[in-house]
């Protein structure tokens, strides 16, 4: 029988979104597998391949030989994180869905806490919060601090302070999870704003054991963006307020010409007339752009196309049984289905 028992489920599975993080998945396996062998219940480790250009699916394939509980799960291009996570979730088949990042900033012991809390408090939600991020750049801290408070006022405050998507959820979270059929989702929302039971566990984010983080700072205004889009429409409203304060600003310049004209004073003022179309043409432009952001969610939306495509699960494929894995091809044979979000 294989590690995912008779029924085809296991207790636990861990996913492990990765891009690129050949250098990190030794390390990774070193730390994870004797805290998951440890805990003693059956699991699956599902990796996530979100189209890597080095050589992560092949460290993973040929892990694949030595470890029955690894399982290969590879996009067919890069995707993004929440978009590898949502292919982990649709794969997963564990009562318990643990998942992680791969560069060892959360730490993998963590994981047995979680089963642990969730079983013995009830909860279907084990959120990790960062208790103490001194290893994350000054940057990152104040930037993730701005983006946590704003995020609580556009998605509830029972999103909770400093957790990313190192969480543990219950297979009836998935199940809602999976159910949703919102385009660019960011887990770290959406999972809070269902409002399961849930409990919060601290730990310490350490540094990324090697390699570099794959979230410079256009990722991250991205995430931002698609994280206020998905709960709030008020960036819309920036519009209305740019209008009214455009008004007041043009009665002002109104009176101020007329008075001018009545007083019998020249008004050369080009300069003025300039500044002020300047300014109001980008306000307009701005608020285009906003108009812009949300038409094109709604337009990804109606298109339905599918966030991620996989090319290939070790799941599937017969030659990848353990004992038999080396020479299976890669991005053969396996199933070629997505997921469609909109
Ligand atoms: N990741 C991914 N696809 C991407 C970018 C990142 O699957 O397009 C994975 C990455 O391999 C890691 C996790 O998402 O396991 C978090 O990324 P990273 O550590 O680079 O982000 P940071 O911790 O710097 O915010
Ligand atoms: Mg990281």
């Amino acid at each position: 029988m294989g590690p995912r028992g008779a029924e085809g489920r296991v207790e636990l599975t861990v996913v492990v979104p990765m891009y690129n993080e050949e250098p990190v998945i030794g390390l990774l396996f070193d730390r994870l597998r004797p805290v998951l062998d440890g805990i003693g219940c059956s699991y699956e480790v599902l990796c996530v391949d979100d189209g890597s250009t080095d050589r992560t699916a092949a460290v993973l394939m040929a892990g694949l030989t030595s470890w029955r509980e690894l399982r290969l799960v590879r996009l067919m291009r890069n995707s993004g994180h929440q978009a590898a996570l949502t292919a982990g979730f649709d794969s997963a088949c564990g009562a318990y869905v643990v998942t992680i990042d791969a560069d060892l900033q959360d730490p993998p012991e963590a994981i047995a806490a979680m089963l642990r809390t969730a079983r013995d408090r009830q909860v279907d939600v084990v959120y990790g919060v960062r208790a103490d991020r001194s290893t994350d750049t000054w940057f990152k801290r104040t930037t993730s601090a701005a983006y946590y408070r704003l995020m609580r006022q556009v998605a509830g405050a029972q999103v909770p302070h400093n957790a990313g998507d190192f969480r543990l959820v219950s297979r009836r979270v998935v199940e809602a999870i999976n159910r949703l059929p919102e385009h660019g989702r960011v887990h770290r929302l959406t999972i809070p704003w269902f409002g399961f039971p849930s409990a919060e566990l601290t730990y310490v984010r350490e540094r990324r054991a090697a390699g570099a983080s794959h979230y410079p700072l256009v990722k991250m205004v991205r995430l931002a963006f698609d994280s206020v889009a998905a709960f709030s429409a008020a960036p819309l409203r920036v519009a209305t307020w740019a209008g009214v304060l455009g008004c007041v600003l043009g009665l002002v310049a109104l009176g101020w010409s007329v008075t001018g004209w009545l007083l019998g004073h020249a008004v050369p003022g080009w300069t003025s007339i300039l500044a002020t179309t300047g300014v109001i043409g980008a306000i307009q432009l701005v608020c285009l752009g906003l108009l812009g952001e949300y038409v094109s969610r709604i337009f990804s939306a109606v298109q339905s196309r599918p966030s991620y495509m996989v090319g290939y699960d070790s799941a599937d494929d017969p030659h990848a049984l353990p004992g038999q894995r080396p020479g299976s091809p890669v991005l053969a044979g396996g199933q070629q289905h997505g997921r469609a979000e909109g």
